[in-house]
């Protein structure tokens, strides 16, 4: 998909991310491990019987929060 930055891409009010996982985090979208040098999206994974965590999703399978 081709990123185009235009004036529409500054609502940067998600709590998600652009970044980097550490080693041997896995996506919990698709149970895959994300390579350490593939970029990822960085979010809180929040499940009724635990407390909020830190996951990390591959680009393609993140929650879309924006169009
Ligand atoms: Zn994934």
């Amino acid at each position: 998909m081709a990123s185009k930055a235009t004036a529409t891409d500054t609502d940067a009010r998600q709590m998600e991310y652009s970044t980097y996982a550490p080693a041997g985090e896995t996506c919990p979208a698709c149970t895959k491990p994300i390579k350490p040098l593939e970029g990822c999206r960085r979010g809180m994974l929040t499940r009724p019987v635990m407390a909020p965590a830190v996951a990390y999703w591959h680009n393609e399978c993140a929650p879309k929060g924006v169009a």
